[in-house]
């Protein structure tokens, strides 16, 4: 049986086309940007070109745009560079509790250089209240960082709000928006951010790409030194292939976002209505409406979601706990905790992300397997001692 993949908060698959844009630059036009001959007047050309598009997407200006290797790289060097640009006095970083670990680790590692962070609480849903955000803010307050959408339930922040607070105190704002791309509107100025971060691979792009925007007069200084690359921002030959394919993967997201978000949503809806209905005890994690179109994430009582996700494997299902599970420590996930789940619960998660090529025939594979494998897992874990 052909395997379903229901993972696309993870990553996407390549989009043919986008593999076609990047050939070239993997093969022939293999020039360095930097030096002078055609060859890599060439190359420097589709890195101009591939800048331009980032840039018109966002409503912003080519030399406000840094590529990257990561959504990571571009949370790290957000934070970290409006850190640096303040590092004789330190200062106070506002962030939220349900953050990417590359925001919520790289905050942590700012606080043992010194300084303070506070980590907003969200509601139930998964929501930063932006007062909240209004209240938090000190006198020596740096930096705002809150995402767009959340990795794990989906959710959808109210950005263009805290952007409000935000510029009306002169405190830059940083937003991840990772899972964003492709489905939520990225003008920067409409949202009010002053550092975006984008990943090519989360929008059908290569992976090992990434953007950062960076709002003309805000200091954020460099974490790669070397070479003048990126306007001296970001050292290190063009990964000009990637960069490439990036900007053309954000060119198709963007032009393909109403229909996109039109088959995923519908497909979504199938799912939660579908579980809700035959999976007793299951519970919808995430805002119930203001959530990204292609995220249907649960939490089930009675069974652990490392467990279903090995048991929807041997079926070909693949899919998420949402949570970080590495090398056998099952943490329960920090969003699901942060929004007042009980842990027991919270370790029974379950992420579906839909995309592109999922279909009717996706979903009714996937509710004629998960019903009976939850009641086949609660059966046995019932009877384990725990
Ligand atoms: C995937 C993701 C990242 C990290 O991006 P990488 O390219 O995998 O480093 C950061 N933030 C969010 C919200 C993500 O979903």
């Amino acid at each position: 049986m052909k395997p379903i993949y229901l993972d696309h908060a993870a990553t996407t698959p390549l989009d043919p086309r986008v593999r076609e844009v990047m050939r070239p630059y993997l093969e022939d036009i293999y020039g360095n940007p930097s030096s002078i001959y055609r060859l890599a007047r060439e190359a420097r050309r589709a890195v101009d070109a591939a800048r331009d598009t980032v840039a018109e997407i966002l409503g912003a200006r080519a030399s406000e745009i840094i590529f990257t290797a990561s959504g990571s790289e571009s949370d790290n060097m957000a934070i970290k560079g409006v850190a640096f640009a303040h590092l004789s006095r330190r200062g106070h970083i506002i962030t939220s509790s349900v953050e990417h670990h590359a925001v919520l680790h790289t905050a942590d590692f700012l606080e043992q250089l010194g300084f303070t962070v506070t980590r907003l609480p969200v509601d139930s849903n998964g929501m930063v209240d932006p007062d909240a955000v209004g209240r938090a803010i000190r006198d020596d307050t740096i930096l705002i960082s809150v995402m767009y959408a959340n990795n794990e339930v989906g959710t959808i922040q109210p950005i263009e709000e805290i952007g409000r607070i935000a510029r009306r105190r002169r405190i830059p704002f940083h937003v991840d928006a990772v899972q964003a791309a492709g489905f939520l509107d990225l003008d920067v100025n409409r949202l009010g951010v002053d550092l975006l971060s984008l990943a090519g691979h989360k929008f059908y792009g290569p992976k090992g790409s990434g953007v950062l925007y960076i709002r003309r007069g805000v200091a954020c200084w460099p974490l790669i030194h070397g070479g003048g690359q990126e306007r001296g921002r970001r050292a290190g030959t063009e990964n000009v292939a990637a960069i490439v394919g990036l900007a053309a993967a954000l060119r198709f997201a963007q032009d393909e976002r109403a229909e996109h978000a039109a088959h995923v949503s519908r497909l979504r809806d199938r799912v939660i209505r579908e579980v809700l209905a035959q999976v007793p005890g299951a519970r919808l994690t995430g805002h119930p409406r203001h959530r990204l179109p292609n995220n249907a994430s649960f939490c089930f009582e009675g069974i652990s979601g490392e467990s279903l996700l090995l048991a929807l494997d041997q079926e070909g299902i693949m899919a998420s706990t949402g949570s970080a599970c590495t090398s056998g420590s099952l943490e329960p996930s920090h969003v699901l905790l942060a929004m007042g789940l009980p842990a027991p619960l919270a370790a029974g998660s379950l992420r579906i992300t839909l995309g592109r090529s999922n279909t009717d025939e996706d979903v009714d594979r996937l509710l004629a397997v998960l019903p009976v494998t939850i009641a086949r897992l609660r059966s046995l874990e019932t009877v384990t001692p725990s």
